[in-house]
Parts: C-alpha cells; structure tokens; sequence
C-alpha cells in the first residue's frame, strides 16, 4: 500500500509504513553500527529517509546524540550560515467554520471576539508593520467561505503589496490558509505569494479525525493532498508543519519526512519550509487537555533530526516559543523566525483592550521586533529581510539547486547585509543601529567574490545615505 509517489493520502502518509518504521526505530535505537552508517549518510548532506531519520531520533546514546547535534549545526552552517530571516504573521480574519479542538477559533467559541479587517484596516496594519521593519508577511486567516472567501484574500494580498509608505515595501507575501482547490491555488500563485504554508496538525488519520470533529477541515484526505493541489496549481514553494503536542512526536516526525519525501517523488523537489509548532496556551483551549505535550529536549532533538533529514529546507520557529527556547534551537538548524508578532486581528495598529480577545493563541516571545534583532546580532547571526530568491525567480527546484550548490555566500549572505543595513538605516534603535554596523563590517570581508563585495560596499553606503534601497544578487 505505501507508495510515495501516490497522489492518494493514505498510500504516501501510509499508517503501516509508520508503526513499522517506528518499531523498526525502536529495535535499532542502540544499534551503533547502524547508527554510524546513518550518521556516515548524514555527512554526505543528501538527506535521509523516513526510516533512517526515525532510528536517529530514537537513538538515546548519549555520545551518538552528541554527534547529531554537531552535524546538524554544521549543516546549519554550510546551508544557511549565521542568517535568520525575519518574518510577521498578518491576521486577517478569526471567523472560522471548523470545530478544531485545540483552536479558539472554532465555530463553538463564542467568547472570543470575531474581527475581520476590511481593505482599510490591512492598509494601517501594513503600514504599521512597514514602521517597524518588516519586509515579509505570513497571513493568516480562519476558514469561513462565505466571510473569507478566496476573492478577499486575493484583494487582500493586492492591497499589501501596493502600500507603500516611506521606505517600508512588503516584498513576500506568504499564506497560511485553510486547505483549498487547485483553481484557487493558481490564483493564488498569480496574486504573487511566496510560500504556501498549511500545517498538517497532526499525520494521524485517527486523532486528526476527532481532532477535527466538523466544519471542511475534517476531510483528512483533503487535507493532506492539499500541497499536491497547491503545486499542481503552479506554487512552487509549499511550508509543511505539524502542531506538536496534538498526537505523538515519533508518528509526526515520520509523517512530516514521508510528507517531504512524497513531494520530492512526485513533483523533484521537496518542501520549501518546515514549521515545527507546538501548541499553546489560548481562549477556550487548556493545554491540558491535551496529553501529548512536547519536553523541550524533544524539541531541540527534533529541530536537529528534522535538519539533518532535508538539510535543503528552510526551518520555522514562532513566537509561540519563548526567547529561551528559540535559542535552544535556532543554531540547530532554524532559518526563520518571527518577530514582534501580533496573534490578534487588528493587532499592529492597536492593543488590543483587554475585555477583547480575537488572539489565536498567547505568544511566548513578547518581545519587540528591535530587541529581537539587537538579540540575534548579539548571538553573532545576521538579521535577514532578504526576500530575492522569489522576486527572481529562484523558487521550487531553482532554489534548491543555489541551496545544493553552496553559491549562496555570494548571493543570500550579501544580500542579507544590504537588507539588514535597510533596517538599521530606517528603524533600528540606535543601540541597534551600532551593533548591526558593526556587524555588517565584520561580515562584508565573509563575502569570497571580489567583485561581489565591491557591489555590495558600494550598495550598502547608498542605503546608510538614503540613496538606494531594496538592491539584490
Ligand atoms: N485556518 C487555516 C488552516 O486551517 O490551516 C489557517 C491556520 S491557523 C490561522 C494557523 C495555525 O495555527 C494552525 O494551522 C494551527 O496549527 C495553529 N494553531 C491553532 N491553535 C493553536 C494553539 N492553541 N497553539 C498553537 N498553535 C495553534
């Protein structure tokens, strides 16, 4: 039955192959022999299978644990280097049809408070965002057909694009929409998104099932076929994820790299991005309720696990995740983050009063979109709004094949430089501002072609002098 390259749910997320594959992993999880030959594979940076990944997150030798983690830092490093992306979810609209049980935007809510923003809300939002640095959006929205039908998400990504104000631009558009129809992911594509993101929440058809009891969402087929619509509709960019904490880590993580492996036999190139959530606290939801809860060692294995497995995906973490625990894994293998977040509709332009609650869920990391980045820089990462690969075309198979060939030294980390000297120039503190000068002198001279950081020396002044902006490899 397991076929991954069928179009068919249950053939490529086959449940058999899981629990074999699990029972396969709890055989061999001190097998050092085998260990090593994975670890041996792992090195090569091509990857590895669903099964060969499992045995590793299940190894508990402690030595054997200790070289994952090496490797899937190193890996962080030749793929990704010292750059994270910053990025900020868009609330648009928190009416929704669906039952989820963990979500308090399910239908059965009615004490949180249902907003949806009109075209003139998103422009004060946008602008809001604009002001304090952000470059890339994710947005995001319940699924309600008659309240938010595709038509309002297409005007809403037009309205996004075209505002701007001052020197802010949003230049990447990502979408986190309910699971839809090939004609509406062409649509989609056209309106100019990046990546299509659309969290599995859980791979088990099962507990996805009660998980989901009514609305649309409970189609579990549906649900998972939904990137193999979305690419078949022409996005090359598809973010997989699942809610951890919802079933069993173990499951989920073969899932996920079934999910990827699957993308890659059908289609010759594999996710764009892997979110890695954990549920949270939020109105109506108590975490537990829910028994399945992730320890935060877990955790950090399963960032370096999933880094090692698809060494050329990109890796998301939230602002569900306290400072603390971002950086537990951001060097094992996270490429994104989200900063300064608002989960509520309306959010950025105004606090919401506290007898209102249109939130998603409560935000661990509260902090400022400023003090996230003096934070970063002072960990020695660059803070990136790098959004050129898309803009140029560099998507799906295009991206992967920079991603492979190791060039991106000349290309994201310049760019990444010019993107940050835009946000020092224009809204960074000046406690910020001075560490991110710094930095940007420090990181010029990583830049191998001559040429190249003559460029960007150049471009970098024009941004510092108000001349120039939004240069790119
Ligand atoms: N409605 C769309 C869908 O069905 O995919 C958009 C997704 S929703 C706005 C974004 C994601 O938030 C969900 O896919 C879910 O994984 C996550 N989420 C929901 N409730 C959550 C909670 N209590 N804690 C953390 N994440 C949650």
């Amino acid at each position: 039955m397991y076929n991954p390259a069928s179009k068919k749910a249950e053939e490529f997320i086959n449940h058999e192959e899981i629990t074999e594959t699990l029972s396969y992993a709890e055989k061999n999880k001190r097998n050092v022999e085998l260990i090593d030959a994975i670890l041996e594979k792992a090195r090569e940076r091509k990857g590895l299978s669903h099964r060969e990944a499992a045995v590793l997150l299940d190894c508990d030798i402690e030595e054997k644990n200790q070289e994952m983690f090496a490797l899937a830092e190193q890996i962080k490093k030749d793929f990704y280097g010292n750059r994270i992306v910053l990025f900020a979810p868009l609330y648009l609209s928190n009416y929704c049809i669906n039952g989820c049980t963990y979500c308090p935007y399910h239908l059965k809510n009615k004490h949180i408070a249902r907003k949806k923003l009109t075209q003139a809300d998103i422009e004060r939002e946008v602008i809001a965002l604009q002001d304090i640095g952000h470059k890339r959006l994710a947005i995001e929205s319940g699924e309600d057909p008659k309240m938010n039908p595709i038509e309002y998400i297409l005007e809403s990504i037009e309205t996004i694009y075209g505002i701007k104000h001052k020197n802010g631009a949003i230049r990447r558009v990502n979408v986190n929409i309910a699971a839809t129809t090939v004609e509406n992911y062409r649509k989609l594509r056209n309106a100019g998104i990046g990546t299509y993101i659309l969290f599995q929440e859980t791979y088990h058809k099962e507990s996805y099932l009660q998980l989901h009891p009514s609305g649309p969402k409970h189609d579990y087929d549906y649900h998972t076929e939904a990137m193999d619509r979305a690419m078949e509709g022409g996005i090359d960019d598809v973010g997989l994820g699942v809610l951890f904490g919802l079933d069993k880590y173990r499951y989920e993580f073969t899932g996920l790299l079934m999910h990827a492996e699957h993308l890659e036999a059908v289609f010759g190139v594999g996710p764009h991005t892997i979110s890695v959530p954990r549920l949270c606290p939020a109105d109506d939801i108590d975490v537990a309720d829910f028994s399945n809860a992730l320890a935060d060692d877990i955790f950090e294995k399963l960032v370096a696990c999933i880094r090692i497995s698809v060494p050329y995906t990109g890796m998301i973490v939230s602002t569900r995740e306290s400072q603390k625990s971002r950086e537990r894994v951001l060097h094992l293998g996270i490429s994104q983050i989200s900063g300064g977040s608002r989960t509520s509709v309306g959010g950025y332009s105004e606090p919401e009063p506290a007898y209102e609650n249109s939130a998603q869920f409560d935000v661990s990391d509260t902090r400022s979109l400023d003090e996230v980045i003096h934070w970063l820089m002072e960990m020695e990462y660059i803070p990136s709004f790098c959004t050129a690969c898309y803009r140029e075309g560099r998507t799906g198979d295009r991206f992967m094949s920079l991603c492979k060939s190791g060039k991106i030294l000349n290309c994201c980390h310049p760019n990444a430089l010019m993107t940050l000297q835009e946000y020092l120039s224009d809204y960074a503190s000046p406690e910020t501002k001075e560490l991110g000068e710094k930095l940007i002198a420090k990181e010029l001279k990583r830049i191998p072609r001559e040429k190249t950081r003559e460029i960007t020396e150049k471009n970098l002044e024009l941004i510092a002098k108000g001349e120039g902006r939004d240069f790119r490899f």
